[in-house]
């Protein structure tokens, strides 16, 4: 690699890119920098970019990109992350070991709170955080760890357990497809290539 740090995106670049673009899903957000004017992320996120979650997909079936819709707002002087997801994952049903469909579209929205105090602004259903117990490293910039929030929710969405309500109906509908030639399938070629674009 040559040193040419004329080419290289200054940082306000990156961080314009990661608030217009939806390309790849940030790790983080910095609070320091978004908290008062809100930040919006929309794009397309694969399962198995998150690793916790990758564990445990079914590698016997394809997982589809899901659509994601992010939003860091403020509501009564309380921070917000919601997001919407739309799609579904494949993990493994725990009775006939064939892939089961878990559905992830939903809305969820999670308070960031500054301390306790204010857990009296916010509504009794409201799901909430402490800041200070997800920002561990609060120095330089406090980071809001974005990418692990969403996946700590997906995981609490998944079952522990899935299970197909009839497995044998469930098997008889994967049965016609013949393992061997998942990796000549057309569509997984399209869909490789698509990725590549
Ligand atoms: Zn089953």
């Amino acid at each position: 690699m040559s040193s040419t740090p004329i080419n290289k995106p200054s940082a306000l670049q990156a961080d314009k890119t990661a608030a217009t673009m939806s390309s790849n899903l940030p790790e983080d957000i910095s609070l320091s920098k978004w908290e008062d004017s809100g930040f919006e992320w929309s794009g397309q996120v694969a399962p198995r970019s998150f690793e916790r979650l990758n564990a445990i997909l079914s590698t016997e079936h394809e997982q589809s990109n899901l659509e994601l819709k992010a939003n860091l707002y403020r509501h009564n002087n309380v921070l917000h992350l919601s997001f919407t997801f739309t799609g579904e994952i494949w993990l493994t049903c725990q009775r006939c070991l064939q892939p089961i469909a878990i559905d992830l579209t939903d809305d969820y929205d999670i308070a960031l709170l500054d301390n306790e105090s204010q857990v009296r602004l916010v509504g009794e259903e409201q799901d909430y955080l402490l800041l200070d117990e997800i920002i561990t490293e609060p120095a330089p910039e406090r980071l809001l760890p974005f990418k692990k929030l969403i996946e700590d929710e997906i995981l609490l969405k998944a079952p522990m357990a899935p299970k197909h309500d009839d497995c044998e109906m469930s098997v008889e509908q994967f049965g016609d497809i013949p393992e061997e030639e998942e990796n000549e399938n057309p569509f997984a070629a399209l869909a490789s290539l698509k990725d590549k674009l």
